[in-house]
């Protein structure tokens, strides 16, 4: 089952560069989610050829314009196309305020229905959430109310072992008890569920830790992650800079990536200061070796 990250946009405050505010596709099963939609989303998503009308729920952090200036003209948009299904947003309190204003203002009523769900406890909360996977939210630091989202697959159930699978003439309840792991019994005999079952793969589990200064107790949040994102505005030279303005380095970024055991750091959030991105990565492999630039146009699989 697919299950990747695609960037869209990977730089902090004023698009430069050629880079774009933040916004990323994460594809988990078959359903595609938009985190964050920073100004020229749509464009991005033209020129990637990914189709928006794809989306059904999308996630805004926080409420810095470099994260969600992109979402009226999303919203306008879906309503210009004669959207009808839903569109779920999620994000803080006043955003809503700020859509409707905005749609009151150019004297619109969408065609669809948008439902907001406003994200606002200081500890996780489940947003959505499937048979298959799970989407949550938890708090981060940053200067205003701010939250990064955790995309982690359930545990399946045992598969079962291909080897007996011609041997296999048992009544459902007895198969769906093995694939719990629990052994059965049938017609006196004893039927052993790691015998006739197979481990599933591991649930993975991706996190986007949205803007923050470097903060520890994240890691009680994103601990067994395979993949996070997390930002790095500056280098460690402007580790003050970054303190002020509740942000983080690259050195801070790959340092939590090493504290959670993660298989893939994802850095962006660049600041329009770096033309020039491979110092940022290099001062980040230093401390932790598994990291990678969220490179706009490039896909990022679990
Ligand atoms: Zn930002
Ligand atoms: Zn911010």
């Amino acid at each position: 089952m697919p299950f990747a990250v695609f960037i869209l946009g990977n730089n902090s405050a004023i698009p430069a560069h050629g880079r774009h505010p933040t916004s990323q596709v994460v594809q988990i099963h078959e359903q595609q989610f938009l985190v964050d939609c920073g100004e020229g989303t749509q464009m991005q998503l033209a020129k990637y050829k990914i189709r928006k009308n794809k989306f059904d729920h999308i996630f805004i952090s926080h409420l810095h314009g470099d994260h969600y200036f992109g979402l009226i003209g999303l919203i306008t948009s879906y309503h210009l196309l004669r959207r009808d299904k839903p569109l779920h947003v999620y994000g803080p309190k006043g955003l809503l305020e700020i859509i409707n204003l905005q749609l009151s203002v150019s004297n619109t009523t969408l065609y669809y229905e948008l439902i907001f769900h406003e994200v606002k406890s200081e500890s996780v909360n489940v947003l959505f959430e499937t048979d298959e996977y799970i989407i949550s939210s938890f708090p981060v630091k940053h200067r205003i109310l701010t939250h990064g989202f955790l995309f982690k697959e359930k545990r399946e159930l045992r598969k079962i072992n291909p080897d007996k699978i011609d041997q296999l003439n048992f009544p459902f309840q007895i198969i769906a008890e093995l694939k719990k792991g629990n052994d059965c019994e049938w017609e006196g005999k004893l039927l052993k569920s790691n015998e006739w079952t197979l481990l599933p793969a591991k649930p993975r589990s991706y996190a986007f830790c949205a803007d923050t200064i470097y903060h520890e107790e994240l890691k009680n949040f994103i601990a067994g992650c395979d993949m996070i994102y997390h930002e790095a505005t500056f280098m460690e030279e402007s580790a003050e800079r970054a303190v002020l303005t509740f942000h983080s380095t690259a050195r801070q970024a790959a340092t939590m990536g090493k504290l959670v055991g993660v298989k893939k750091l994802l850095i962006g959030h660049f600041s329009a200061k770096y033309e020039n991105l491979q110092p940022l990565l290099s001062e980040a492999k230093e401390i932790f070796s598994d990291t990678e630039l969220a490179i706009e146009g490039t896909q990022f699989a679990l």
